[in-house]
């Protein structure tokens, strides 16, 4: 989602006259794109601002964006005097104010949460973009799980209107698009009324999108295990474009550290939901976040871990250890987790992971299937795409360029890529 923020305050700031300093080129104001969901990022923006000095000893103007700013930017602002700008990550639409006064020697913070959309006043999509796009349709978290940050810093759970969703869309598919990632921090509870006053939950806006012209790939992430409806795992059965690939996190193994991470489900009802999306996707590649080290956490609890991974079978996976955060209530539990034992516990968690991906890798050689060429590979003629499974796929044929959608047979695996070769270029 901050890569789609920063894709929108760069158009915002565009339509103000400003354009990117291209590589090397010296910046008049840098942004500075912040997350907040574990720690080191506030260490990170102090010495990234330091690296900022120019080397006659002037600077750039500086803004502070994101949840970093949201959560900590008056400090941030108290202690590094060479910000200018803190902007919240619901307010930067008002980004070009906050130049002007920053410019004018104004103290420039807003961390409002305004009522009024942000996306209503941002201009409409300019920016070539890239082949798979983002587009975000749902903000913030009313599910306050204890170890998280995010309904603190991008405030309560709201669903962008249909209409502002499928005009976005258009526009994206318009300038280029091929795929759109629906983007939601609980994407899957979004929810909103069609053009008929019907009202609709993601799977209907995914169904109005797969009719979009032009449009040949739909994914969304990251979804909430709890808003996993029925008609959504229908979905996955019968809309064609929308990608075989579901990122649904489950955090832990543990009923017990579930409970206390006020998860809302359990070990079972998570494999069972698992279990519907298969019988109508039995293909589907399966991703997922996983917290390591939670307070409390026992050598059994974590056993239930690793073993919720074997159960789900996992095409690839997120895991990170537990990083207690200012103002939420697992921050002040009791059993807090020596270091050792989370980097030990993480790197056995990793190591089954890999594992688990490198199997679905191996499993997908032979496969003959669609690719969508997103980008150049390292070395000239190569281009690299992504399988239906959001598997990276190198090939290298001269005729091919990006945008293109190609069916490929992948001859080959590793860890994190797969070889293709393309057997035959597709209409669109
Ligand atoms: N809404 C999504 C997750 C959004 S945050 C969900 O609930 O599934 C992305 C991931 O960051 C989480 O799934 C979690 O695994 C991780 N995370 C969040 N807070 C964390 C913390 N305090 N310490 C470590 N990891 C955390
Ligand atoms: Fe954070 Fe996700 Fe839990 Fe919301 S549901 S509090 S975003 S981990």
């Amino acid at each position: 989602m901050n890569v789609y923020d920063g894709e929108r305050m760069a158009e915002m700031l565009a339509a103000q006259g400003l354009s990117e300093a291209g590589e090397g080129a010296e910046p008049d104001l840098v942004i500075l794109n912040t997350c907040h969901i574990r720690e080191k990022a506030v260490d990170k923006v102090y010495s990234d601002i330091g690296r900022l000095k120019r080397e006659d000893g002037s600077r750039p103007m500086i803004a502070v964006a994101g949840c970093v700013a949201q959560a900590e930017g008056a400090e941030i602002m108290r202690r590094a005097r060479t910000v200018d700008i803190v902007v919240g990550p619901q307010a930067y639409h008002r980004l070009p104010d906050l130049v002007a006064k920053a410019a004018a020697g104004q103290a420039a913070l807003d961390t409002d949460m305004p009522a009024d959309s942000k996306f209503d006043a941002l201009p409409r999509r300019s920016k070539n973009p890239r082949v798979s796009a983002f587009l975000t349709v749902q903000e913030g978290c009313d599910k306050f799980c204890t170890y998280c940050v995010v309904p603190y810093t991008r405030g309560a759970e709201v669903s962008r209107p249909w209409a502002a969703v499928m005009d976005e869309a258009r526009a994206l598919v318009d300038a280029g698009a091929r795929e759109i990632t629906l983007l939601g921090q609980n994407v899957n509870a979004w929810t909103g009324e069609d053009e008929a006053g019907r009202t609709q939950g993601l799977d209907g806006l995914i169904r109005a999108l797969d009719r979009l012209p032009g449009l040949a790939r739909i994914r969304y992430t990251t979804s909430h295990p709890n808003d996993m409806a029925d008609g959504l795992i229908a979905a996955h059965g019968d809309v064609a474009s929308l990608m075989p690939f579901l990122h649904l996190p489950v955090q832990s193994g543990s009923d017990r550290i579930l409970k206390a991470m006020n998860r809302s489900h359990d070990s079972a009802s998570y494999l069972r939901l698992i279990d519907r999306v298969r019988a109508v996707r039995p293909d589907i590649a399966l991703s997922g976040d996983f917290i390591v080290g939670f307070p409390g956490e026992t050598e059994a609890d974590f056993e239930a871990t690793m073993h919720i991974v074997r159960e789900a079978r996992y095409a690839h996976a997120f895991s990170f250890k537990y990083s207690p955060r200012p103002g939420t209530p697992a921050a002040d539990m009791d059993g807090m987790i020596p270091l050792e034992v989370m980097d030990a516990r993480l790197k056995a968690l990793q190591d089954e992971i890999i594992q688990g991906q490198v199997a679905f890798n191996r499993a997908s050689v032979g496969k003959v299937t669609q690719v969508l060429l997103e980008r150049a590979g390292r070395h000239p003629g190569q281009l690299i795409g992504k399988s239906p499974w959001l598997q990276s796929v190198v090939v290298e044929e001269p005729g091919a360029t990006i945008g293109d959608l190609v069916t490929v047979e992948l001859v080959s695996a590793g860890p994190n890529s797969l070889g293709g070769r393309i057997v035959a270029r597709a209409a669109a």
